[in-house]
């Protein structure tokens, strides 16, 4: 009996009537004949809630680290009641079934609270218990660190959870159920024109996630392509039966046809940090970066331009939105140590990214970006390239413009 993992996120969980929709998934696959793991989400909007509650309650930095101990404990509970949930329903079926935190199992990870990364999973018992046929409910989201204390893998983390534990137990594959049916040439709430991918590499689906697309945690994508886990993308809003595909995230040479630009992605969680005239001088750069990294603040975009001053520099990155008020405050301690006059700090920013493997052989992707935002009168304030991806920092307003721009003028509504 092969062993499969499947993945139901917010949406798929978000009641009962979700779960029930969901179960009869999870029943195709034991009839087929497959050892099953669920790995479930929160109900939809569950975990957003948690977070407020944390927020109310919490006391304000320096007890930041103290905080986020118990956030993760508090954050990681609505994964507690839908894998209960699930496991009573299948239960209700006729399976068997039981649901397993993420300490049952146990899912290791590091002590870093709120992003923490697995170190290792514990994969024997979970693995006997879906060969004797029993469907193994995890919960996903959550791990446990070596204090015993409750880690969080980070927003949309239960898709790591998914792939991490199809790798360690040899998962022929691992299906992430959603409320969208495949990976889409941009982000499909945003225009009609988006179209579904039958198959795309991981690599290029890596890139896709670290510049926001939301559909799957980028760690997942990380983990699924160092494991080779054969990583599916579809909808629980399919009837069962349908035969849905969905998107397969697969290596690069299992894709016949391979477009130049495959994806434009957008990410409105974007921040933009200026910091005015620091001295133009050795380690001033490595002071500030320094202190973010220990704030555990991740920067992205960074633009290093001459200041009108002689001998200073201004200094621009990007942040994710969530934690610009961090980044200002810990650079705020260093202002005096480091030198800088003064900080900018604009929320109303966007990153926009095109994507695509071809971009490594063929040239001219930059020019069509650049000349179809200067054509609709887009400005762009920060440029930033991969060998696979180019992304531009615009204001969030014109972004949702430039998406369904650049969509159209990449030709990505047409099938390959
Ligand atoms: P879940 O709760 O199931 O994990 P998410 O909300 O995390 O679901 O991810 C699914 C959402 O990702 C979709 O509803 C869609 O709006 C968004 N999304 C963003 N970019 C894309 C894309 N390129 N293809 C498909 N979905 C995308
Ligand atoms: N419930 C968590 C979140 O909303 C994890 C997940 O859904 O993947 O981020
Ligand atoms: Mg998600």
């Amino acid at each position: 009996m092969a062993r499969i993992v499947m993945k139901f996120g917010g949406t798929s969980v978000a009641n009962l009537e979700r779960i029930r929709a969901s179960a009869a998934f999870v029943r195709r696959e034991v009839e087929d004949g497959h050892s099953v793991a669920v790995v479930v989400s929160a109900m939809a909007g569950e975990t957003n809630r948690l977070v407020a509650l944390c927020e109310e309650a919490g006391p304000p930095a320096p007890a930041l680290d103290a905080r986020f101990v118990e956030h993760d404990a508090i954050v990681s509970s609505g994964e507690q009641v839908t894998s209960g949930l699930l496991a009573l329903v299948m239960q209700q079926m006729g399976f068997r079934a039981r649901s397993w935190q993420g300490w049952q199992i146990p899912f290791n990870t590091d002590e870093s609270h709120g992003k923490a990364r697995i170190r290792s999973i514990e994969s024997n018992a979970i693995g006997d218990a879906m060969d004797r046929g029993e469907v193994a409910v995890v919960a996903g989201f959550q791990g446990v660190n070596r204090e015993a204390r409750i880690t969080t893998l980070g927003r949309g983390g239960s898709d790591t959870s998914a792939v991490a534990l199809a790798a360690v137990v040899g998962a022929e594959r691992c299906d992430i159920y959603t409320d969208v049916d495949g990976v889409y040439t941009t982000d499909p709430r945003l225009t009609k024109q988006a179209r579904r991918i039958g198959k795309i590499s991981y690599e290029e689906m890596l890139e896709m996630a670290s510049v926001g697309a939301k559909v799957l945690q980028t760690r997942s994508v990380e983990m699924a392509m160092a494991h080779g886990v054969r990583l599916r993308v579809l909808s629980s809003f399919d009837p069962p039966d349908a035969g849905a595909s969905g998107t397969l995230i697969c290596d690069e040479d299992e894709i016949v046809e391979q477009n130049i630009v495959t994806a434009v992605t957008p990410d409105f969680n974007e921040a933009a940090v200026t910091v005015l005239a620091v001295p133009d001088e050795p380690g001033r750069a490595a002071g500030l970066f320094t202190k973010l990294a220990e704030a555990n603040i991740n920067i992205d975009m960074i633009v290093q331009s001459a200041s009108r001053e002689p001998g200073f520099a201004n200094i621009s990155f990007t942040t994710k939105e969530d934690d610009l008020d961090r980044a200002v405050e810990v650079l705020g301690e260093v202002q005096a140590q480091i030198g800088y006059k003064s900080l900018q700090a604009d929320r109303n920013v966007a990153k926009i990214s095109v994507v695509g493997l071809g971009m490594k052989s063929h040239a001219g992707v930059a020019s069509i970006m650049f000349q179809t935002l200067a054509e609709k009168g887009i400005n762009i304030h920060n440029i930033s390239t991969s060998e696979i991806k180019i992304s531009v920092l615009i204001d969030s307003d014109a972004a949702e413009y430039a998406v369904r721009s650049l969509h159209d003028a990449y030709g990505l509504e047409k099938a390959n």
